[in-house]
């Protein structure tokens, strides 16, 4: 996958471009990531790529030419793009482990990081699709955009060690995942659960199961109510509801 990223402040992506999974991937040829300076694409005397709101206010812009034209120059023409534009902005949707599984099957992706008090709104026309990570404000999409291409990239296949390592993750099915345990089977006091150490993998496959619909109803609820749930689950979800409520079945009636 290749991922141009278009920002002012290019110098903030190279700690986590180089560090970890994401070194590896671009080392093993599976992942590219070009960070573009728009401000080298800026016409203006002073290279400026923001200014003023029309109307008053508070804040400063990112103009429409410096990013348009440092787009045209990197990818092409807008209607010729294969990939997918990403702009990052706290009015996009909300970004999801979903939606990031979607983006893993591109072969180009582009992000635009806005800056200041924001963009000027015809900048909207070079995205196809608006993206927040939360509903907070960040000074830049920076920091956003590195979210992206993290969380998209570990589901490059290749990318991680074990090609299984992020199906049992959080949000992968819809739940949250099952608690982990490692040596010291008792540390402080505190134990783990022997079925771990039982050697029966049906056994150990139930337990995880069982917790991470646990761990979903305890943590987001939510969550279940959209979840693909197999009668099995929901047998479990009777158990827990039992377990943590006191009540009566009422998951698998
Ligand atoms: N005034 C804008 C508003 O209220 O919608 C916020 C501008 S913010 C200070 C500057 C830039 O940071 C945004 O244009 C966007 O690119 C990025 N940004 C900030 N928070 C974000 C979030 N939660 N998700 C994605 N991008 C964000």
């Amino acid at each position: 996958m290749n991922i141009t990223v278009f920002t002012i402040f290019p110098e903030m992506f190279a700690g986590p471009l180089n560090a970890s999974i994401l070194r590896r991937a671009q080392d093993q040829g599976l992942l590219g990531v070009e960070i573009v300076n728009f401000r080298d694409h800026a016409v203006s005397k002073h290279r400026n790529v923001d200014d003023e709101p029309f109307g008053g206010g508070a804040g400063m812009l990112l103009k429409p030419e410096p990013i348009f034209a440092a787009f045209e120059a990197i990818a092409g023409p807008k209607e010729d793009y294969k990939g997918k534009v990403i702009l990052m902005s706290p009015q996009g949707v909300p970004f999801t482990q979903e939606i990031a599984a979607g983006l893993a099957a591109q072969q180009d992706l582009a992000i635009i990081c806005g800056h200041y008090e924001g963009f000027d709104e015809r900048i909207r026309r070079l995205a196809d699709v608006e993206l927040s990570i939360g509903d907070y404000v960040l000074t830049g999409g920076e920091l956003p955009a590195m979210v992206v291409i993290d969380s998209v990239s570990r589901l490059i296949p290749g990318v991680l060690g074990e090609e299984e390592s992020h199906r049992s993750d959080s949000f992968s099915e819809g739940l949250l995942e099952h608690p982990h345990y490692t040596r010291p089977r008792e540390f402080r006091g505190m134990t783990t659960p022997d079925v771990l150490i039982s050697g029966n993998h049906e056994e150990i496959r139930r337990w995880r199961r069982k917790e991470s619909l646990r761990r979903t109803w305890l943590r987001r609820r939510a969550l279940l109510e959209t979840a693909k749930l197999t009668p099995e689950d929901r047998q479990l979800l009777d158990e827990i509801y039992g377990e943590e409520e006191g009540d009566e079945p009422r998951f698998s009636r």
